[in-house]
């Protein structure tokens, strides 16, 4: 057998039932990897209390549905028992008054919360280099972006310091850093996952999702958290649960490539890997045609409006009184009060955002910019919805690079935005999308995007766990496990 870290959580799940294994043995195992941090994955933990709740766990008369399996939090979302600062020096040392419903469902499951991971602060950001905190590195290569901004949790996974992770993704935050560090990441259909308690960036954009090493993993983890919730009036009723995907073959699936995704700023190493997989996906059984989103070319253009404008009004909370940060040694009236906490509280990105929102939203230029961003959303939609009107899916590279080098990118906020061309569009329509790692370009992983209409969810995973099997990514980056 594999060493406790490297279990899958479908393994760890195995083990449990069979006795070979308790929750103690999970948690110790990776409390020792959460501990010996070389990847900057984590930003906080708590050992005594992991090894309580599997102490509990084991002494269970009946094992809970997920009873006993490690699970690592983007620190997005909130947990009462843990510091939760989205990455911010705005909230250090935070502690929110109750749990996120997602992660409370898991707790409830039986999952034992690991740690919470470091992102990019408020989650902008495709490399977590904007965390006030630290720097997470890849755990393929040392020196170069997890991606982001759910850095801390795709590494954590990679680098086996937990079998799976929660993230959040508003324009790529799952997808882009599972591609780049060899893992699964999926974003839902907006409203599938409920955001309550998951501190808000762009909220009609932000949804939580699943990371992995596998495509079951990541099924089982989200069978676990979605559906309607009270506390979050976007989250839907879930019809039909999500199950593990089983499907061996793609006889029948009819699969788009989209066109504008394939050509300029894809690097030759990333097209050449999804065509691989793309020969993988003939071979199964499926159709492929081109098929074209004439409008995604404004996805980046669109986001940059819609979601720094929501984030100047979701941000507009953090005022050093409420949450977070007091300080003492302000003098002056409380407008000077939150110019002060605001100014020292926020990084760069945070406020360039605040302000690029709070200009788009401004009387004057609220037309010309928030409300044609919103026209130009629903058209970009409406590309999307032809398209499947002709396919089932919709496949092209999850980013256009691998993993970049650390460093490279930070003071050109223009390049970091271009890391999610692909996600983007796919964020602005609502839809899920899954990414699965499909090779490797220069020793870095290569991450396929496979997108569906609302709600197909259990297609998607089918079809990405069809392509798993025939793709055999071997997902222990080299020297780490
Ligand atoms: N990289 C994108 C941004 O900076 C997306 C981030 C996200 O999905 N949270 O906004």
């Amino acid at each position: 057998m594999s060493a406790p870290h490297e279990l899958t959580a479908e393994q760890c799940l195995a083990a449990l039932r069979s006795g070979d294994t308790t929750a103690t043995d999970l948690v110790e195992a990776a409390l020792a990897r959460v501990e010996d941090d070389r990847w900057g994955s984590f930003l906080a933990h708590d050992a005594d209390r992991a090894r309580e709740r599997a102490r509990e766990i084991d002494a269970m008369p009946e094992r809970p549905p997920l009873g006993g399996v490690p699970i690592a939090i983007k620190d997005a979302l909130s947990t009462r028992d843990l510091p939760t600062t989205s990455g911010s020096k705005i909230l250090e040392g935070f502690r929110p008054v109750y749990t996120a419903t997602c992660v409370d469902r898991l707790e409830r499951a039986g999952a034992i919360v690991i740690g919470k991971t470091n992102m990019d602060e408020f989650a902008m950001g495709s490399s977590t280099e904007n965390s006030a905190y630290q720097v997470t590195r890849n755990p393929w290569d040392a020196e170069r972006v997890p991606g982001g901004s759910s850095g801390g949790s795709a590494a954590a996974v990679a680098a086996f310091q937990a079998p799976w992770a929660l993230g959040s993704d508003t324009g790529g935050s799952i997808r882009q850093p599972a591609a780049l560090c060899g893992i699964v990441g999926m974003k839902p259909t907006y409203g599938a996952v409920s955001r309550y308690g998951l501190i808000a960036f762009a909220s009609s954009l932000d949804q939580v999702g699943p990371f992995a090493r596998t495509v079951r993993d990541s099924a089982l983890l989200l069978s676990h958290i979605v559906g309607r919730d009270e506390m979050d009036s976007t989250s839907l009723d879930w019809a039909e649960p999500i199950r593990l995907p089983e499907a061996t073959d793609l006889r029948g699936v009819r699969v788009g490539v989209v066109e504008e995704l394939m050509g300029e700023g894809i690097e030759p190493g990333v097209r050449a890997a999804v065509e691989v997989a793309f020969d993988r996906v003939r071979d199964m059984g499926a159709t492929i045609e081109r098929v074209s989103l004439p409008t995604s070319g404004y996805g980046i253009a669109t986001y940059y409006l819609l979601a720094p404008a929501e984030c100047s009004a979701n941000l507009a909370r953090f005022d050093g009184i409420r949450y977070g940060a007091h300080l003492d040694d302000v003098a002056g009236d409380l407008l000077e009060h939150y110019e002060q906490v605001r100014g020292r509280g926020f990084g760069p990105e945070v406020k360039r955002r605040i302000m690029l929102g709070t200009f788009a939203l401004a009387s004057g230029y609220y037309d010309a910019y928030y409300v044609r961003a919103q026209k130009v959303r629903t058209l970009i939609r409406r590309d999307f919805e032809a398209a499947f009107a002709k396919v089932d899916y919709l496949m092209s590279p999850t980013s256009p690079t691998t993993a970049f080098p650390l460093g490279e990118r930070v003071s050109d906020p223009y390049s970091m935005y271009l890391s999610d061309v692909c996600t983007i569009p796919v964020s602005l329509a609502g839809i899920p999308a899954i990414s699965i790692p499909c090779g490797l370009s220069e020793g870095l992983p290569v991450g396929l995007q496979i997108a569906g209409p609302a709600f197909s969810e259990n297609g998607l995973f089918d079809v990405a766990y069809a392509l798993e099997q025939a793709l055999a990514f071997d997902p222990s980056p080299p020297g780490v496990a």
